[in-house]
This record gives structure tokens, sequence and C-alpha cells, in this order.
């Protein structure tokens, strides 16, 4: 009874630890069959990484061991708002929009396929709040702008992380992870990859 008391104590932090809470508000009303592989594809290349994403629609918890990020899937947006971009992401307050209306459209050769556009724009998005600075790779799903070839790509394999994008995502997703009651070391690491974006 012990043990398993002691276990039932280690699995909560541990769990609430484990995972990134990310919060999906759907302006855009996209249909299922696209977003709900889109989800469950970001989720898989994440896992690849042993990050974990738990999803949820409702409001966030202002209790939770971490702040979620905050994905807006949006519609009708204005051409001249950031125009050729998919999505932007404030690394302020962690928060990403996501201009479905361009992706649905197969702006900038998007075409939507059964998710995998949306799917890789929500790991570049989310990917940009982990690692907390504002920077892109050279190649892979951290680019810039994708390529035709990057967008072929995608319709039949996930386009890839560099080994520095792994890195600093992995050390971002750690900080975040750390338990509430270890909120001083979270700041102190946090504040390492956000020289620009201190709160
Ligand atoms: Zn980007």
């Amino acid at each position: 009874m012990t043990a398993m008391m002691l276990l039932a104590a280690i699995a909560g932090p541990l769990w609430a630890a484990e995972a990134i809470a990310v919060h999906l508000t759907d302006n855009a009303v996209v249909p299922l069959i696209i977003k709900g592989p889109a989800k469950a594809q970001a989720s898989r290349m994440f896992a690849k990484l042993g990050i974990g994403l738990v999803w949820s629609n409702a409001r966030p918890s202002e209790t939770g061991t971490h702040r979620p990020i905050l994905i807006e899937l949006a519609a009708n947006t204005p051409a001249r708002l950031l125009p050729n971009a998919l999505a932007t992401t404030s690394l302020k307050d962690d928060r990403i929009v996501v201009f479905y209306d361009r992706i649905a459209a197969g702006s900038g050769r998007a075409a939507p396929g059964n998710g995998e556009v949306l799917a890789h724009v929500l790991v570049h998005e989310i990917a940009h709040v982990l690692q907390g600075v504002a920077r892109h790779s050279d190649e892979g799903i951290m680019k810039a702008q994708w390529s035709l070839a990057d967008y072929r790509q995608m319709h039949f394999q996930p386009l890839a992380f560099t080994p520095l994008d792994v890195e600093l995502i992995q050390k971002g997703a750690a900080a975040r992870m750390q338990p509430a009651r270890e909120s001083g070391n979270l700041l102190l690491l946090r504040s390492g990859f956000r020289l620009h974006f201190a709160p």
C-alpha cells in the first residue's frame, strides 16, 4: 500500500511535468477530417523528440503547472496582414495565430492535403514558442519559407528538425515543464532563451 501511494505521489507531478498544454481555438471551423489528423501528426512529431502535447479546446487553466501555448485557427485574414505568412507567433505571450484561410486556399503552394500542411505549420510555430527565440534554420521544418519540394515532401514524410532545432526545443520544453515548485529554476532557464523577449 505504501508503495502504491508513493507511486501515485510520484506519478501526479511527473505527468504534469511531462506534457506541454496546447489550447486550440478554432475560429476557422476547420473540417475535422483535416484538423484531427493535423493535431495527431503534430503530436507524433514532438513525441519523437520526447515531448508530449496535451490538446484542449477549453479555456486554459489558471492553476496549471505551466502556462499553455495558445493557438487560434483564424479565417478571413486581411490581405495586408503579414502577406505570404501562413501563421504568426508572439513569443511575449506564447500566442500563435494560424491563417488557416491561406492554407485552405493553397497560398504559398500550401495545398492543404489531409492535414499535413496544417500539422507542419502547427509544429513550426509551437517549436518557435518552445525555442523561445526568433530564429529559423536553413533547412527542414524550421525554414522561414518552405519550397515547393518541401511541400511535396510533407505529403509523404514529415520535414525534419535540424540538430540545433532539436537541442533548443528540448531545452525549452524541459524548462517549461519544470514543476511549479521549481519556478525559480524555470525563470532562470527560460531567461537564457528569451534574452529579447523577457516578460
Ligand atoms: Zn517561423
